[in-house]
């Protein structure tokens, strides 16, 4: 993620506009207290910050989504099966939907119980789940999504519609707003698309197409596909006008760029720009990890970009080549390598942030050096220095210090370390996580090995410490 700044007068002036009110149920008065259940899956995965945010008892391994959209009446249907296995035996589990009314779930064919509280959604099938026994599940629902707000954080999100359709970022916790899920990125899984919208329009969404796209009785579908693990806040389903050009990068990987018509003078620059940079990334941090790679430019004037796995998108704006290097240094660090927890988010963007200035070295801009002395000389007083970017807050989580500041530990650990070893730890980081989760802890870890120096005091200093690192 990362915001543009000429956006942001524009976020401030759509937070007060577009208003979030989830109408949501009360359990069924038979269901008994979760804490009554020994075998009830918990309603959180357990990230102390987000509590409420995935679920406890199960792990995804896929999701097939279908959705029918209709801009017009902001109208949505769906079908979400979920293939899971469970961690333990289960009665009943939560998956996170927020608003949208459920028509009808079931589990391994058989009709099930649901109920609703908040943005949990409580399923409790005919026959209860053995421990480590897979299953699925299958929940039909329909009605007008309701984009996620929260102004400490990235204002508003998940899925948001625009004048000719919809555009559909979700971190931290928003895709809970167009299907449900389990939304927290500690549990990955692959997923299916099957998108459904009038003829005329185009749905993107992660991964690659599934044969051309099907147009009957008005409507066009569109069958998407990403087959490596991915985050729930990463998937999207942006869909509305637009001009696109597909080819691929001059080392082979698939290429696709996606602008809004208000965009169209945009496209081949993101096209050209995100095929360099992909190409370029890949041989600083080892092989690209997905099957293809691209850009969507939307008309939502949202402030900021997010990494969307494979497409990550431009809210409303014309994206210059830094930040569709930092966009695509995510696919790397964030989309691949994922975070178990919140607070360690500076291995997403102090990572995606060092890879800008990487990026203007390598154009023979400034170098990552003078970003970085530049930066040191900020006062004491200077709110970065007050955050700790280590330890990332719930209610600040996207402050400039994880990005900033974590950005600078790398080139300080760069400049402790040597290049040599440094860019091999890039690189082995990328390797030994593909597709995984990762810590702060093993990144530590890790730099200690590679080099065989000992690091604490300098991780310490800068991802722990409310002050200067001296
Ligand atoms: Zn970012």
């Amino acid at each position: 993620m990362r915001v543009n700044r000429r956006g942001m007068a524009m976020v401030a002036a759509l937070v007060s506009v577009l208003a979030c009110s989830p109408a949501d149920g009360p359990l069924p008065a038979d269901e008994a207290p979760a804490a009554a259940d020994r075998r009830a899956g918990a309603p959180g995965i357990g990230d102390p910050d987000f509590p409420k945010d995935g679920n406890g008892g199960y792990d995804v391994a896929h999701y097939d989504l279908v959705v029918d959209y209709v801009p017009t009446t902001k109208r949505l249907t769906g079908v979400t099966t979920i293939k899971a296995t469970a961690t333990q035996d289960l009665s009943r589990f939560n998956l996170d939907l927020s608003g949208l009314d459920v028509r009808e779930v079931s589990v391994d064919g058989s009709p099930a119980r649901f109920g609703r509280q908040g943005d949990e959604l409580t399923v409790r099938p005919a026959k209860a789940i053995a421990d480590r026994a897979g299953f699925t599940v299958r929940v039909a629902y329909s009605g007008t999504p309701k984009p996620a707000k929260d102004s400490a954080n990235l204002g508003t999100y998940g899925f948001v519609p625009t004048s000719d359709g919809a555009f559909v970022a979700s971190e931290p916790n928003g895709s809970k707003t167009w299907f449900p899920n389990n939304d927290h990125p500690s549990d990955k899984a692959t997923y299916d698309f099957t998108i459904t919208v009038p003829t005329g329009l185009t749905a993107l969404a992660n991964g690659e197409l599934v044969g051309a796209p099907a147009t009957k009785g008005g409507t066009t579908t569109f069958r998407w596909r990403e087959r490596h693990p991915m985050a729930s806040y990463l998937a999207t389903a942006t869909l509305g006008k637009f001009d696109l050009r597909h080819g691929a990068t001059a080392s082979g990987i698939p290429n696709l760029a996606a602008t809004d018509p208000r965009f169209k003078s945009s496209l081949d620059k993101l096209y050209t720009t995100s095929a360099e940079v992909t190409d370029y990334w890949s041989t600083i941090f080892g092989p690209y990890p997905f099957s293809s790679t691209g850009g969507v430019v939307d008309n939502y004037s949202a402030g900021y970009a997010l990494e969307n796995q494979t497409k990550p998108l431009y809210g409303g704006f014309d994206p210059d080549d830094t930040i569709i290097a930092h966009e695509l240094a995510h696919q790397w660090f964030g989309n691949s390598l994922t975070i178990r927890r919140w607070k360690d988010l500076w291995l997403n963007e102090g990572f995606a942030t060092y890879a800008e200035w990487l990026w203007s070295e390598h154009k023979g801009r400034k170098t990552a050096e003078a970003t970085f002395a530049e930066l040191l000389k900020r006062p004491a007083t200077d709110p970065m220095w007050t955050y700790p970017p280590g330890r990332a807050k719930p209610d600040d989580l996207f402050n400039q210090s994880v990005y900033t500041r974590g950005g600078m530990t790398l080139h300080a650990l760069r400049g402790a370390i040597g290049d040599a070893t440094f860019f091999t730890l890039l690189k082995t980081w990328a390797a030994d996580h593909r597709y995984g989760h990762v810590t702060t802890d093993e990144f530590i870890d890790l730099a200690q090995r590679l080099s065989g120096k000992d690091l604490t005091a300098l991780f310490d200093a800068w991802l722990f410490q409310p002050r200067r690192p001296t």
